[in-house]
Parts: structure tokens; sequence; C-alpha cells
């Protein structure tokens, strides 16, 4: 099958958060399997990579009235093929030093959507599937459908929604600006926003992937229905009502070369998650140490609770904080490792590690640190993820491979892959973490203390329990089994019934 993946991410060397790694985990086992899979995310400036290629010098896209010239970029890179778009726009669209947060985030990936295009109409090849990933690229769909309708040969259209908050919400200006007609858009069953609370001329990209694309997919079972309320679905809830016919769930897996902690080269000490489980936790006792003396961190034998995290509202910065008391109260260590979202966010957590600052309790570092992220999952007993939502979550999965185990709030794809240890209706062999069931300071605490008191009390269920995480298999192959069944379903179905956008009519009104 000829796949083409278009994101804002790919991992290691392009990656914020998750999305960059299900792009290199998914494509790497599609890749494996057989299939043409072709990567394209934007070439940022801070990209440094041995074996680039130049693949196209020069060719063009219209933005503002004008013809821009761009470079394409090619590079072998975990087993993928990554194609790398050089806009050489006067704004400088990927020259920031960062992949999101720019004033002008709408633009630059309009932008990358259109110019991407161009790229494929260039290669003029027949695709299988273009699959689009979040709101950086949703606009993909309609430009396919409308404007490159008789340009470009593309069977079907598969947009995976990662996150449902982010929806890229614009003018219709920003849509005449790379030759679409703005004004033609802006209704209830193609681009507008559903929020009534916007500006009625707002312009909703993400809607537009979800109307557009053929197939929509959610990354977990439990999350593609939880977008489908008013609780989750950011106002995109009664749009996904309406074409639920063609959403489901896959779950995420992640990527075994990335996490293996048997060739981790972050980790002190490496070890085979299916080798001797003395091995392995002689070897997380090891990698506790080199973390205690990095950070002059407490010599006590209580448990070391963490959490690895975006620090937004979605990941629940207030219980992470108040996790952080709890643990230091039932005498163990706490390890944040978080990427502060905004400057207040930035600032509350600062002010925390200054009042902590005395503590050998506790370590906050607020940056974004791939080898600490690592030498932490090695470390810690607990990894606890009180999300209030959460759309799969990777950081649950990995915790369990580097046989940490995880306490989470029970939603979206933390509820599909984390079971309790103590829920008597789930098969002994699949409960494997701790859950509770609201997010709110009280549930969570009495969990996290049945954690602890699991770890002193009962050392040898505790092991039993970190046996049976690093036995679990979270490697992409199931799911991207999934998907290949998706594509051909959605490749058949738009050969008996192309273009079909009938479920965009009658939808409720506002
Ligand atoms: P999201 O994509 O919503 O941020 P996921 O759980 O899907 O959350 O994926 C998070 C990924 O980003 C994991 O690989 C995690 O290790 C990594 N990560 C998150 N925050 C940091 C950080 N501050 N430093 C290093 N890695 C981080």
């Amino acid at each position: 099958m000829k796949i083409v993946q278009l994101a804002a991410e790919f991992a290691p060397f392009a990656k914020a958060g998750g999305l960059g790694e299900v792009i290199v985990g998914l494509s790497r086992q599609l890749t494996r399997q057989g299939n043409q899979v072709d990567v394209i995310i934007p070439k940022y400036d801070f990209i440094e990579l041995s074996g680039i290629q130049m693949e196209i010098p020069d060719f063009k896209c219209l933005e503002s009235g004008r013809l821009h010239a761009n470079t394409m970029w090619k590079v072998k890179s975990e087993e993928c093929n990554v194609h790398l778009l050089e806009a050489r726009h006067p704004a400088g669209f990927f020259h920031r030093g960062k992949i999101y947060g720019c004033a002008d985030d709408i633009a630059r990936f309009i932008y990358f959507s259109r110019a991407a295009l161009e790229y494929l109409k260039l290669r003029g090849e027949t695709i299988d599937v273009l699959h689009l990933h979040d709101w950086h690229v949703s606009l993909c769909a309609p430009l396919v459908k409308d404007l490159f309708a008789s340009e470009l040969a593309i069977k079907s259209i598969l947009l995976t929604i990662h996150n449902v908050e982010y929806q890229g919400r614009c003018k219709t200006v920003d849509l005449d600006r790379i030759g679409l007609k703005g004004n033609s858009y802006l209704t209830r069953e193609k681009l507008q926003d559903n929020d009534p609370f916007r500006h009625p001329k707002t312009i909703n990209l993400l809607k537009g992937g979800i109307i557009y694309a053929d197939a929509i997919n959610a990354v977990s079972p439990t999350y593609a229905k939880e977008i489908l309320t008013p609780q989750f679905g950011f106002h995109l809830d009664t749009t996904l009502q309406s074409v639920k016919e063609k959403l489901t769930g896959i779950l995420n897996g992640i990527d075994q070369m990335l996490w293996d902690p048997a060739l981790d080269p972050y980790l002190t000490a490496n070890y085979n998650p299916k080798g001797s489980l003395e091995g392995v936790l002689l070897a997380k006792e090891k990698n506790k140490t080199t973390l205690r003396t990095q950070f002059n961190l407490s010599p006590k034998k209580g448990p070391w609770i963490g959490a690895v995290t975006r620090l937004a509202h979605q990941k629940g910065p207030e219980l992470i904080e108040e996790a952080a008391s709890q643990t230091l109260q039932l005498g163990g260590v706490f390890l944040l490792l978080g990427s502060p979202s905004s400057p207040e966010m930035q600032k509350h957590f600062e002010q925390l590690k200054t009042k902590h600052a005395s503590s050998r309790g506790i370590l906050i570092q607020l940056n974004y640190d791939e080898a600490l992220a690592h030498q932490i999952y090695s470390a810690l007993d607990f990894l606890i993820v009180p999300s209030l939502y959460e759309p799969c979550g990777l950081t649950q999965m990995i915790a369990m491979r580097y046989g940490t185990i995880p306490i989470v709030h029970a939603t979206g794809g933390l509820k599909d892959t984390v079971f309790d240890c103590e829920n008597l209706s789930v098969p002994t062999l699949q409960r494997n973490g701790f859950v509770f069931l609201e997010p709110t300071p009280a549930s969570m605490n009495t969990t996290l203390g049945r954690a602890v008191h699991l770890f002193r009390a009962n050392p040898t269920q505790f092991q039993s329990l970190i046996k049976k995480a690093l036995q679990l298999d979270f490697s992409w192959k199931k799911p991207a089994e999934e998907y290949l069944k998706l594509y051909r379903k959605i490749i058949a179905n738009q050969a008996e019934c192309p273009a079909d956008l009938s479920y965009t009519k009658g939808l409720d009104p506002l």
C-alpha cells in the first residue's frame, strides 16, 4: 500500500510530545510490513541530520497572491522515508527554533498543508491513503477534495485526532491566502466553528478534516466515545456525532526502539524487560542512585513517584502538585519533569520549586529533556498520570516497559491500558497498575495511599506487578494491523462511493 503521513512532528528530531512518537512508531511498523510509507513534515531550523539530501530544489506554493519557493529534502530516519519541506517564505515560517507556540501558527501550518500537496502533485503518483494528523494538516482534506480535486490521485483520506481540544481556529481570510474561497466554507455543514461564544465568522480547521476526510479515528477506543460528548468534544461533539459512522478508535503503541531499556543510551544500567526480575530491580536501583547523586536526592527507601509531562490544564497540574505533596507526606520521593505550556504555568511551578528548594525529597525540572525523561522512567517505582482527559497517553505505557507501575485517572487511553490491581472484575492477567475514578485530590490520594501501602507492606506482590508490566506488549504491531484494516476499508468504500459528502447534510442547527 502507498501511504503518505502528513504531520507536524516526527520523533526523535522534531518532537514536542506524543504526536511525533506516534508518527515514527506507526510509520516504522507499516514500512516493516512491506508498505511504501512517506512521511512529510516541515523542515524546522533546529533539525540537524546527517545523510539529508535535496530531493526537489525548487517548487512553488501560492500564498497571499504570490508564488513562494520551497525546497524538499529527504532523509532515511528510523527506517522511514522522511521528507522535510523547507519553506523559503519571507515570514520564515519554520525558522522559529520551535515547533508550536508562534503567533502565526495558523498561517505556518496552512502554508505547510498546501505546499505538501504541491509536492505530491509534482510526484504525480497514485496514493492509496493520505493520512492526516491533527488540526495542523486537517485543511488538506478540503484542499484535496476541492482545489486539488483534478490534480491529485489520492484514493482515500484518513484523519487521526490526537487531541480534539486543539482545533486551529482562524478567519476566512486565512483560507483566502492559500487560494481557497474562505467565505464559501463558512457554513455549519463545512468549516464554520461550532462554539456559540466565538465570532460567527470563525473557521475551524480540524472541523474541515472531520467533515472532508473519508474516515476519522481517535487514538484510543474510549477517547473515540468520549469526544462524542459535550464534556470531551470541545464543541466538535455535534459534528462528530453527525459523522460517527466514519469514526473509530485505535489505541496507539509505543516505539520499541525509542523505548528499549535494554539498549537505552541514556541509562546508567540497561536491563532486559524479558530478563530476570532480579536483574531488572538491580539495574533500576543503579539508575536511582545516578539521579540521587546528580540531584542530591534523599537516600530514603520510600517509593519514588513521578510524572513526565507537559504542564497543561489537560494534564491536571493541580493534581500533580497535590501528588507531590502527598508523596512527601507519605515519606516518598517525587520527581517531576514538566514542560510548562504557558508563562503562568512556568511561574507557578517555579514558585513550587522555590518552596521546596531545601527539600531532598523532591525534584522539579521545568523543561523538555529527553535524556532525563528516560532516566526518570527507569528509576521510578510509580508514574502518576492524573490527566483530566487523555486521548491515549504514552507515558503510562513507556513506564510499564521500564518496569514502573502507573497510577492513573480512568479516562481515555488511560482507561484502555491500565487496570487496577485490586479490581476483581478484571482478569488477573490484565491488572497492571492503580486507577482512580475521579480527577479529585481525595480520589487520587486514596489510590496513591494504596500504591504506597502495597510497595511497603507487600514487596512480593509489588514485584509481581513489575514483572507483569514488563511482559506487556504495547508495540505498534497490533495497532498497525488495525490501521491497515481501516485503510483497506476506506479505500474499498471510496472505490464504491467516491467523494460522498452526503453525511454533511442535515446537521443539527446550532
Ligand atoms: P502528550 O502528547 O499529550 O504530551 P503523551 O503521553 O501522548 O502526551 O506523550 C508524551 C511524550 O512526551 C512522552 O514520550 C513523554 O516522555 C514526552 N514528554 C512529555 N513531557 C516531557 C518533558 N518535559 N521532557 C521530556 N519528555 C517529555
